[in-house]
């Protein structure tokens, strides 16, 4: 028996391929039995050579008569043809290109399967065009052998392949391993009867090797399972190793709260009411708050946060309050000035905000200073800055806090999933509050989020208007054009989201993420040179992307906030989160190559005012599927509903990071499956609630800590 983490490189058939192999991220038994088809290919028809019709996918066994070689006369390409000849006396061509080595292996006489599909040829014969082959053992009296095949003559799996290795390749290097593999089952028994799935050694001979279609849906049902159920074991066990960690339990003293809020700015609408006092309640625990605050960009979310901080400061405790830029950092601080106007001296806690270049802290709504990095950490240490705001720099080494209690995450795109980690090794771990704009939709927040409490809000600050957003094909354009220069008239701001470069074989070839970001930049810099020469010359067009250097940004989008610049052309990539009321324009170029949940990001960037916004969704495409995510972001009532509509369409990538998730791609996959990953959800639960430790399941315990170990969700 082979066990399944015997390395690829310990087997000899393997030999030749460990390169390529390694490029599919192929590196143990394990991962190449688990290296499941993407589809199959039924040549499961046997037939007798007189009995073929063109266009029927088919497969014919005999012998080989002859066999040439020959170039075709235009390219020049290598193209073998064969004769082969079979029981019902008949004969058929059947042709190869670019492999003019079959000359040699294809020899007069042997027995051979052939799958492909029947091709009538200008002549009006037909053909076998570009066939698999594989070739059937002889008796001694010259007869075939009843063997089973393995590329021809049944359902043939097809692999996702890489240059140099192609599926045939690949079920040369699988099928050895099938019935070798120490396949013991690891899933608990009840399970598996309950659902009614096979046991894993069947199951791997099934998916790779099936008898039928359904055969095959059945093992890769169990297959998606298992991922999920490993999954689902993850996170609930890290929601559970959270629950017994020590947090200090900050109280809140509601009467001067009741009051204070009379003091802010604005009334908080009733979804931040909701929000604050469920943080709270979570912050009084003694072990730590793991909360995800979500809610639409502009719908309050900072302000929720900064009164939480503001809670904690009151009884003691400090916070810091991350965020993913300085920019944005930058901007927290301002919001929180701002929302603490009105406090008395005595009761506005010392605000400190750091950056690259310098610090700064307010100590009252009309003391604020500059202050050098040193003094800041020193302060900090001292429990002199209760509001530490700034990137994920705040809780790096050499960074010491004397009392944290609370921690916030703001529009960290996978959940700070890395600060969360950074702060669990605490011995008094802070609580956790992070904050997002994406709509995650349910099946996501239950299965990799699962170890999230969630507070949603639902509303924005009233007075807002609805954004109007239109499709507009190219014949609008110069019309678009018009209306945004009307509107700059007016003394309003534009924003021009630039196209994402997306090759026509990005999928085949990942480009290199540095070669992404040049063509990225050479295409927003195209669209600035057009705007602000030839379409607004008479206006200050400026341009923003992820090759400037941090202090250019910055400058670049203190510039559009102070109305400096009139119309901001910008990559998708750039973080515009900044807040601009005055901007009421969203120009999305290409806007049908992005994901519903993005256009629904970049749209939030406008109507953050009181004017009236618009966003115009520019697009040459006629594709149905296309426009019709289009017309379902000009009708969705709410971003839930889009990012749902997007899981279906686009997967779980648009939301994780495609690749960067270290989730297996079967697992990717299932994630579209509302009813398994509730299954599997229900499943982990249980057992967990029984047996918390897995005392009973060792292999499965086992796998549940490797696979936390793989994924990296951030
Ligand atoms: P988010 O972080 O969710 O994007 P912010 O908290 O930055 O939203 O709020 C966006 C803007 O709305 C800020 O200028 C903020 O001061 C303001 N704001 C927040 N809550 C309210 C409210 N309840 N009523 C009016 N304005 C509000
Ligand atoms: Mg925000």
């Amino acid at each position: 028996m082979l066990a399944l983490d015997t390395p690829l490189s310990a087997l000899p058939h393997t030999q030749r391929f460990l390169s390529k192999l390694k490029k599919l991220h192929l590196e143990t038994v394990r991962d190449l039995v688990y290296y499941f088809p993407v589809r199959y290919e039924d040549y499961s028809a046997v037939r007798t050579i007189d009995d073929l019709a063109p266009g029927e996918q088919v497969t014919v066994q005999g012998i080989i008569e002859e066999v040439e070689a020959r170039r075709a006369w235009r390219r020049g390409t290598a193209i073998v043809d064969a004769v082969i000849v079979d029981e019902s006396g008949a004969a058929i061509r059947a042709t190869w290109f670019n492999q003019p080595y079959l000359k040699e292996t294809l020899r007069p006489g042997r027995h051979v399967s052939l799958s492909g599909k029947v091709s009538l040829s200008e002549r009006g014969e037909v053909y076998l065009s570009h066939p698999t082959y594989e070739f059937i053992p002889s008796t001694s009296s010259g007869q075939a052998h009843a063997v089973q095949t393995k590329h021809t003559a049944r359902l043939v799996p097809i692999y996702g392949e890489t240059q140099g290795l192609t599926s045939k390749g690949i079920r040369f290097l699988i099928e050895p391993l099938i019935g070798r593999v120490e396949a013991t089952e690891w899933l608990p028994e009840p399970l598996l009867e309950k659902h009614a799935f096979a046991e894993m050694g069947d199951a791997l001979r099934a998916i790779h090797f099936p008898d039928s279609l359904e055969e095959a849906e059945a093992a890769r049902r169990r297959f998606s399972f298992e991922e999920l159920f490993l999954l689902q074991l993850a996170t609930l066990k890290q929601k559970m190793a959270l629950a017994r960690a020590n947090a200090p339990g900050i109280k809140t003293d509601i009467e001067w709260l009741k009051e204070a809020l009379g003091r802010l700015p604005f009334e908080l609408t009733q979804s931040q009411k909701k929000s604050l006092w469920e943080i709270i309640q979570d912050m009084e625990n003694t072990h730590p708050m793991n909360r995800l605050l979500q809610g639409d960009v502009g719908s309050g979310k900072t302000a929720v946060a900064a009164l939480a901080a503001l809670l904690a400061a009151r009884a003691g405790f400090q916070s810091a309050f991350m965020a993913p830029t300085e920019i944005l950092a930058r901007q927290h601080f301002e919001t929180i000035k701002k929302l603490f106007a009105r406090l008395s001296e005595d009761e506005v806690p010392a605000v400190g905000m750091l950056a690259a270049g310098g610090a700064k802290a307010f100590y009252s709504p009309e003391l604020e200073g500059d202050l050098k990095r040193p003094e800041f950490l020193e302060k900090l240490e001292r429990g002199e800055i209760a509001i530490a705001i700034g990137t994920h720099a705040l809780i790096q080494k050499g960074i010491s806090f004397k009392k944290l209690g609370l921690a916030i995450v703001d529009e960290q795109h996978r959940f700070g999933v890395r600060q969360r980690a950074a702060l669990l090794a605490r011995k008094t771990v802070p609580h956790y509050l992070s904050m997002s704009a994406t709509p995650i939709p349910r099946t996501l927040m239950l299965s990799v989020f699962g170890d999230l409490d969630v507070s949603l809000i639902t509303e924005l600050p009233s007075g807002r208007k609805k954004i109007i957003t239109k499709i507009a094909p190219p014949s609008e354009r110069q019309a678009t054009y018009g209306f945004a220069r009307e509107k700059v008239r007016e003394g309003r701001q534009v924003f021009v989201i630039c196209p994402r470069i997306e090759l026509p074989d990005e999928k085949e070839k990942p480009l290199d993420p540095r070669a992404l970001a040049m063509l990225e930049v050479r295409s927003v810099k195209e669209e600035y040179e057009k705007l602000a020469k030839k379409v607004f010359p008479d206006l200050k067009v400026a341009m923003l992307h992820g090759k400037m250097k941090p202090a250019e940004k910055e400058k670049v989008m203190a510039d559009f906030k102070a109305g400096r610049a009139d119309i901001l052309v910008s990559t998708s990539v750039v973080e515009v989160g900044v807040d601009v009321p005055n901007a009421s324009i969203m120009i999305i170029e290409d806007s049908d190559r992005f994901g519903l949940a993005q256009l629904y990001q970049f749209r939030g960037r406008v109507g953050r005012g009181e004017h009236q916004s618009y966003c115009f969704l520019m697009t040459a495409s006629d594709k149905k599927t296309e426009n019709e995510r289009l017309k379902a972001l000009v009708a969705a009532k709410n971003g839930f509903e889009l990012a749902e509509h997007d899981l279906r369409l686009r997967g779980p990538g648009e939301f994780l990071g495609e690749s960067q998730t270290g989730l297996p791609d079967i697992a990717m996959e299932s994630l579209r499956n509302p009813v398994l990953v509730e299954e599997s959800r229900m499943a982990a639960k249980e057992l967990l609630a029984a047996d918390p430790a897995l005392k009973k399941y060792p292999l499965l315990a086992s796998r549940v800590e490797g696979f936390a170990k793989k994924i990296h969700l951030e």
